[in-house]
């Protein structure tokens, strides 16, 4: 049989591994940070009117600048946003994937801080970045000073900043980002993708926007949203980093059916996002729970957990998915990582793994 590696593939694409996360069908599917509440009827109805309108016009190619969405976004944004600054995708994935495309690219530098979001570095290889891993603090905390100390090392021409960090959870405090935005020389990336389920009150790296011209925001409607089937992420930065990415995206990216269904939702985005508050309190149930039961999960500002404490994670992972539960083993030694689910959802965890759980352990060995 045919690999890809006897085909005459790039020499840096050689070795490599696709993203992987497995997708299998479970009773509670809690491993890749989805939104587990499906969308509200009336949104749906919604949806589906507008997707139909859209349909008796997919003879045309459809507005390759996405202005009304552009317009929608800046409208939820905030922050005195204007459409000019708006980007869009497939995702923000493709975001991403446009980012590097303009400003990373071969003879040049991504650097992360890991563990972080695996995308990352795919989308480095892909784009033919070069990618850097630098280290975080105790408990992949990320303060100012680890964070400079790295740029300065490397002189990256891309930074991520995961905030929070998948697949730790850990919240990223406007200081650190403001100290990386000061000193690096390249473009500052602000992953925002589970921005909606931190803590009220927390603020969003869209306030250092002003003035930054290097400094980008990236959202996405996969997540809070729960559209994560739909494809739909987005950015906010100083309009020339627009202009830039208009240059290597592919004309008519997002199809009219995407623009009509992100704008449906959109419309609706107190009612969507009204699950988010019920996510975050699931979230700390998780935490609270965990720890009781003897583990030790980390601070999370997302709608995930990771726990540490696990002797097997391998065993563990394979024991709930034996029960119906599929979360993920993130490869982080001693520990796994878990979404919050609906309240039944997350009780079935909860459930399935105080079996498990150290202080049963103790318990049977006292
Ligand atoms: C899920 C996730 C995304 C979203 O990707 P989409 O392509 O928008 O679905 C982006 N960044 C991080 C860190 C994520 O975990």
């Amino acid at each position: 049989m045919t690999s890809f590696e006897d085909l005459p593939i790039r020499d840096d694409l050689r070795g490599r591994s696709p993203y992987g996360a497995p997708q299998k069908v479970v009773p509670v599917a809690l491993n890749v940070n989805e939104n587990t509440h499906p969308i509200p009827e009336d949104v749906a109805h919604d949806i589906v009117a507008r997707v139909a309108a859209a349909i008796l016009q997919l003879n045309r190619y459809p507005d390759r600048e996405f202005t009304e969405l552009r317009e929608a976004f800046a409208r939820y944004l905030g922050h005195g946003l204007t459409p000019e600054q708006i980007w869009a995708a497939n995702g923000s994935n493709e975001v991403l994937q446009h980012l590097l495309q303009a400003f990373g690219g071969p003879g040049r530098r991504a650097l992360g801080f890991s563990p972080t979001y695996s995308m990352y570095s795919l989308l480095a290889s892909g784009t033919g970045t070069e990618w850097i891993d630098a280290p975080r603090d105790a408990d992949y905390e990320l303060s100012a000073e680890t964070a400079v100390a790295a740029i300065e090392q490397h002189d990256p021409d891309v930074v991520f900043l995961c905030a929070p960090n998948n697949p730790t959870g850990t919240p990223v405090s406007l200081d650190t980002i403001r100290a990386v935005a000061d000193a690096a020389r390249g473009i500052v990336i602000v992953d925002e993708a589970y921005f909606e389920f931190a803590d009220p009150g927390t603020p969003s790296a869209l306030e250092l926007l002003e003035g930054r011209p290097r400094l980008v925001v990236s959202r996405t409607m996969s997540k809070a949203f729960a559209f994560a089937g739909a494809r739909v992420g987005y950015l906010a930065a100083d309009p020339a980093v627009i202009d830039a990415l208009r240059l290597v995206r592919l004309p008519y990216h997002l199809s009219a059916l995407t623009q009509a269904a992100a704008l449906a939702a959109l419309a609706h985005s107190d009612e969507m996002l009204a699950m988010v508050d019920e996510i975050r309190g699931q979230r700390e149930r998780i935490v609270r729970e965990l720890g009781r039961l003897g583990f030790r999960p980390y601070r999370s500002g997302s709608n995930f957990v990771l726990f540490g404490g696990v002797d097997e994670p391998g065993a563990l992972w394979q024991a709930l998915l034996e029960r119906g539960v599929l979360i993920r083993d993130i490869g982080l030694p001693g520990s796994l990582r878990v979404s919050a689910g609906t309240e039944a959802e997350t009780t079935a965890f909860l459930e399935a793994i105080a079996l498990f759980a150290p202080s049963a352990a103790n318990r049977i060995g006292a």
